[in-house]
């Protein structure tokens, strides 16, 4: 792979050894076919040009222009040199003190599905499932309050759509189909939520990444009904699973806080929010 550092380099050897050849077939060896091999008196010469510039360019004394214009070249050779020297030379100086400063980067991208999504591989949502489907799982008291949830994806911030989708795919390919419970949630249903109490949700208003649209809570689809239970063995996993698809895609997993929210994930932008409790 060519890093740019590498690619400067060899424009530099390109522009030095080009400088180097005009140099030496258009001046330097001019002047030593000119002073016929007889360096003593090329010398010579090219100190008289020196002392008289009108002197060096009398005709008929070619040895003595071609030194003398050798002469005048001289510092100029040497600026050009330094020029031409001191700029790589700064690049490999600092690419080595920041090679032996910073740690080894990690390829930027992991997971190729991640590539893939980022670069605009479109998801199109799940159709909706009917009403009763949640009222049956609130009125069995495996959910609070979802029957009045928002579940239109369209509220979602792009990106965390996506990502979402890319997870629900990841899980259905493993024998899990994931259900939207509630997306969007306005800062008035998460003041009502919180003062359903701890359990519930500890954020208030403005302090879930749900009323940015970059937070979702979800769970699974068996034969028709909700499964929402850590109890069952079968979600145990399937939440687990949940977990490690959705880190796969960036998205920080609510099964990780000390108050555990097994179905809910996030996309984290810390500017989005102002506090950020690990509760959703
Ligand atoms: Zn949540």
């Amino acid at each position: 792979m060519v890093t740019p550092v590498t690619f400067a380099l060899l424009v530099w050897l390109v522009v030095a050894l080009s400088c180097l050849g005009i140099y030496w077939f258009g001046v330097h060896r001019p002047a030593r076919s000119a002073s016929g091999r007889s360096e003593p008196v090329d010398r010579s010469a090219a100190f008289a040009a020196a002392g008289s510039a009108s002197a060096s360019a009398q005709p008929g004394r070619p040895q003595r222009q071609a030194g003398g214009l050798r002469q005048r070249l001289r510092p100029w050779m040497w600026a050009a040199l330094a020029l031409l020297t001191l700029p790589p030379l700064l690049v490999v100086l600092s690419g080595w003190r920041l090679r032996l400063s910073l740690p080894e980067q990690t390829p930027g991208t992991q997971d190729e599905r991640l590539a893939a999504l980022l670069a605009g591989e479109q998801l199109v949502p799940p159709p909706p499932l009917p009403p009763e489907v949640f009222a049956r799982a609130q009125a069995e008291g495996l959910a609070v309050e979802i029957v009045s949830a928002d579940r239109r994806w369209e509220l979602l911030d792009a990106g965390f759509r996506q990502r979402l989708l890319a997870v629900y795919k990841a899980m259905r390919e493993q024998g899990y189909e994931m259900v939207l419970l509630e997306g969007y949630r306005s800062p008035e249903r998460q003041a009502m939520l919180q003062r359903q109490g701890p359990q519930v949700t500890q954020a208030g208003p403005m302090q879930s990444y749900h009323q940015h649209g970059l937070a979702a809570d979800s769970a699974f689809l068996r034969e028709g009904r909700l499964v929402i239970s850590e109890a069952d063995p079968w979600a145990s996993q399937g939440y687990e699973l949940f977990g490690q698809e959705s880190e796969r895609y960036g998205l920080r997993w609510g099964g990780r806080w000390r108050m555990r929210d097994y179905g809910h994930v996030e996309l984290a932008v810390p500017e989005k929010k102002s506090t950020a409790p690990t509760a959703g």
